[in-house]
């Protein structure tokens, strides 16, 4: 078996990859080693409005919800709005995953990339030390795929990355550990999404409620690694539940746990090799949400690699440009949005009321660093000192 390119897995990052190369005429094969592509989800299912700028998916049946915005309760419950165009990140429409993970791979389909799935990648095709492809497993059997650039979009628990010598090791300070109820029969504002805030509600994350409909929602936390022991996001997540009764009352059609990468991107390339998504860490450090960072690397990776194809040149300094393309597009976000994680680490709870209490009637509409530092120091001077970080990187 001879491709262009060969890319393992199938989630977004890899859809949108092999859409592109497709794209330009180039043979590209996608090896995913579920059986269905999206199934099981394993995601909150919250995305920005940004995803209709992409231009990969077709009509709207990916869409289970269309946000208003999106609503912040710090630990004393006050709550701020945001509208979605301010808010952002993960909260413009909640999808139907499954959905939406196959509306990407047929729309790469379409443009003439090949999948297989139930095929498993177990280590790269070598000969010396030159990556020539990727070896596999599908229904037991072991097979090989040349081609000329592999491409790791094998999601948080990558091993394409290491395969190649890149060092993707997530410590548990950069890993939010997760759990999640698709919650039936209860009470939700169907127009918002909620984030829930505090040490003791999820320790360096938030309880997220990410509305399906008006009586079923994604409840879900993430709960930084190092902050706590092994099983602790499941506990909260059920305290979470049990103090609310709108909803106390559901029933779990749904539960998962999983893993979001929260730490700074890796090393993106090596000869006839590139990472995207989650294996690249294109995952934002402060919500853990990676679906439009994933789609918009996709792209650039998809680009770099049809002009390297046309030109059959494979080696690291050429592959280099898509490297170079996310560090000035989406790794900017990425870097400043790191720093922001570890800032906002050591805020306690008392510093998120103050915060909430100060921007709870604040017009977000006239968002500009001065007034929103006006607003946040009429009501509670001492927040100037505790912002002082934050508000440095917001204006470098
Ligand atoms: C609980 C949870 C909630 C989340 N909620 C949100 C959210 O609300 N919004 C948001 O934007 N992001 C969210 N994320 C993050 C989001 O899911 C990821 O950023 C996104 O899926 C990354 O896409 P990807 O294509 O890089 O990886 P994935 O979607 O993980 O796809 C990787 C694919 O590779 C396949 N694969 C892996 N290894 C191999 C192998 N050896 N051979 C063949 N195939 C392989 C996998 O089966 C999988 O299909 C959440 C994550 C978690 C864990």
């Amino acid at each position: 078996m001879k491709y262009d390119v060969v890319v393992v897995g199938s989630g977004p990052a890899g859809a949108i990859t092999s859409r592109f190369v497709a794209e330009s005429g180039a043979k590209v094969l996608v090896i995913e080693r579920r059986a269905e592509v999206g199934v099981p989800v394993l995601c909150g299912e919250g995305i920005s409005r940004k995803v209709d700028e992409y231009n990969v998916l077709e009509g709207k049946k990916w869409i289970a919800g269309s946000m208003d915005g999106a609503r912040i309760f710090s630990p004393d419950g006050t709550m701020v709005t945001l509208a979605a165009d301010i808010a952002g990140a993960e909260t413009g429409y909640v999808l139907d995953r499954d959905i939406f993970d196959k509306e990407l791979m047929r729309g790469a389909i379409k443009k003439g990339a090949k999948l297989m799935l139930n095929t498993k990648a177990t280590e790269l095709l070598k000969d010396d030390d030159k990556i020539k492809g990727i070896k596999a497993t599908q229904f037991e059997e072991e097979i090989e795929i040349e081609a000329d650039i592999v491409v790791g979009a094998d999601g948080v628990d990558s091993k394409v990355g290491k395969w190649a010598g890149i060092n993707t090791t997530l410590k548990p300070y950069d890993l939010e550990s997760c759990a999640q109820y698709t919650l039936s029969n209860i009470d939700v504002n169907a127009g918002y999404c909620d984030f829930y805030l505090g040490k003791q509600i999820a320790p360096g994350g938030y309880v997220w409620v990410f509305p399906k409909g008006k009586d079923i929602a994604n409840v879900g936390i993430g709960v930084l690694s190092s902050l706590h022991e092994a099983g602790m996001a499941k506990k909260l997540l059920d305290k979470f539940i049990s103090e609310k009764p709108e909803l106390k009352k559901g029933e779990p059609l749904r539960f998962i746990t999983g893993a979001a990468p929260v730490a700074q991107p890796v090393e993106t390339v090596r000869d006839n090799l590139l990472l995207v998504g989650d294996a690249a860490r294109h995952v934002d450090p402060i919500t853990g949400g990676g679906l439009t960072a994933s789609i918009e690397g996709g792209m650039y990776a998809g680009e770099t690699i049809s002009k390297a194809i046309k030109n059959q040149q494979f080696d690291q300094e050429t592959l280099m440009e898509y490297e170079n393309k996310w560090k000035e597009t989406i790794g900017k976000k990425l870097k400043r949005n790191y720093m922001v994680k570890e800032i906002m680490l050591d805020f306690e709870d008392k510093t998120l009321n103050m915060l909430a209490d100060s921007l709870k009637d604040y017009k977000f509409e006239d968002i500009s660093t001065l007034s929103l530092v006006k607003a946040l120091v009429a009501k509670h001077p001492t927040l100037l000192m505790k912002l002082s970080p934050l508000l440095k990187l917001a204006t470098t």
